[in-house]
């Protein structure tokens, strides 16, 4: 990602506020307040590498808004973090949590560097000095973390683990997406996916679908794009095409996706971090540890990510990385329906011709908000120091997702607005609401105009 394109995402997040300003019951104030992060910490993170040489590493932490209660948001590792994204990030978090009302304002962290590069030692000192640097920054009541993009569990262990030896007391509840021995929730693994499918479980009750004639594409097959793609596939959902950042593989009567993730996951031994493999080495390699050939049910053709968003299917989901629906491909999407489990995978300039061709779109700060809502219980059992049934978990995010998802479409409805827009009010009446609860100018000056 260039520089000016990573800025002009804040920028298009901004743009989206002001969209959805208009039709939301928010202080002017509390919007002005919004346009710009809290608090953001740039931090320079000097790392021992095994060959004895000294590398030092770029980080950002961002808190966005804690009107609403401390920041939380996740931990990006890749070559293109920067922090006119993580800004960005930090604000889609803050009208996330909103969304679902959850007691958080928004944050987001992120670190320079290519972690598939690094030896596990390499990345388990990164990960502990990034948590060195911002430790005065973060803490349970103030900024509280999570994986992203490249950071995963056993990462969340390290740097909790790194925080509690600074404060010099066992504090879990300082970060979420720990493992679960480690003070990690039963069901945060899936939670992002699993939101999302219950998104989608709303859409097949109020759009009348059989799961078997809608044909999905998943671009992005990591944590969450996996699970949401495994969750439709138990369920009877054709998914057609699955991707990841080496290409695609589609079978039009649709791919056996257990097998898909056994592969993907096959090059991360027990213990490995990243893994080794790519979804489309698979129809393709006829190697010896190859368990498809061309009459396998689980095989396909390769396609490139660009292919696998133009796909004739019903349902896409996009599952990756920013900016992949844009002004440029918009028209060329024939998904009528969109859902966005990866954060701002559309540019501003693309919603109106998706708007144009009727595409529903699922957004981003709703559909992909299960993983900050288990993050939630999570931090809740943290602090209570009990734990929940996995029953529990679900139980909880369902009826939240549900609910929150037949909010933002009822207020869609309501105002004859696009679904985006329409969550990023219901967000917005939820912050505006907590502003105003400290006093605005209306409370303060009433009567001025000026
Ligand atoms: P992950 O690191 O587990 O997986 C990322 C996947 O995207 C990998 O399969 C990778 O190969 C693929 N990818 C990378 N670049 C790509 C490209 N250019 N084209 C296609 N695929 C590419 O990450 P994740 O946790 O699954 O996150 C994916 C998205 O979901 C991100 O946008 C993230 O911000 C969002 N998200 C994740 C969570 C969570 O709890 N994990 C929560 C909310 C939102």
């Amino acid at each position: 990602m260039t520089e000016s394109s990573a800025d002009d995402i804040f920028l298009d997040a901004i743009k989206r506020l002001d969209r959805a300003a208009l039709f939301a019951d928010i202080d002017a104030e509390a919007l002005l307040r919004l346009r710009s992060p809290r608090s953001l910490l740039e931090v320079s993170i000097p790392v021992r590498m095994d060959n004895g040489s000294l590398r030092i590493f770029q980080g950002y932490r961002v808190r966005y808004d804690d009107t609403r209660g401390p920041t939380k948001g996740g931990i990006r590792f890749h070559p293109d973090v920067h922090v006119g994204e993580v800004k960005a990030l930090a604000f889609w978090m803050t009208c996330k949590c909103a969304v679902v009302g959850i007691p958080f304002g928004g944050g987001k962290g992120g670190v320079i560097v290519d972690p598939k590069q690094l030896s596990r030692l390499e990345l388990e000192r990164l990960s502990r000095g990034f948590i060195e640097r911002i430790a005065d920054f973060i803490g349970p009541e103030t900024d509280v973390p999570a994986p992203d993009v490249y950071t995963n569990a056993m990462i969340m262990g390290w740097m909790m683990d790194e925080y509690s030896k600074i404060r010099r007391q066992r504090t879990p509840a300082v970060i979420t997406g720990k493992p679960i021995p480690l003070g990690g929730s039963l069901g945060r693994d899936d939670a992002t996916g699993r939101g999302a499918y219950y998104c989608i479980k709303e859409l097949e009750r109020i759009r009348n679908w059989n799961p078997s004639e809608i044909r999905v594409a998943v671009q992005g097959f990591g944590n969450a794009g996996q699970h949401v793609a495994r969750l439709l596939h138990d369920d009877g959902y054709r998914i057609v095409a699955v991707s990841d950042s080496r290409g695609g593989v589609f079978r039009a009567d649709g791919l056996d996706v257990p097998r898909a993730i056994e592969l993907k996951n096959q090059g991360r031994a027990v213990g490995e971090v990243y893994s080794t493999r790519s979804v489309c080495e698979c129809p393709v390699c006829g190697g010896d540890d190859c368990h498809c050939s061309s009459d396998d049910a689980g095989s396909g053709d390769v396609i490139s990510n660009e292919q696998l968003l133009e796909l004739d299917v019903d349902l896409l989901i996009p599952a990756a990385l920013e900016n992949q629906i844009t002004a440029e491909n918009a028209r060329r999407i024939s998904a009528s329906v969109v859902v966005e489990v990866a954060n701002g995978p559309t540019t501003s300039d693309a919603d109106q011709t998706l708007i144009g061709n009727d595409t529903l779109v699922v957004p981003d700060i709703l559909a992909n908000a299960g993983g900050v809502t288990v993050s939630y219980f999570e931090w809740a059992q943290n602090q209570a120091g009990y734990a929940w049934s996995e029953d529990e978990v679900h139980q909880r995010l369902q009826q939240i997702m549900a609910q929150e998802f037949n909010n933002v479409h009822q207020l869609a409805s309501n105002k004859q607005i696009d679904m985006r827009t329409a969550a990023y009010v219901h967000a917005l009446n939820r912050i505006g609401e907590a502003v105003e609860a400290q006093g605005t100018s209306r409370f303060f000056a009433p009567g001025d105009d000026a």
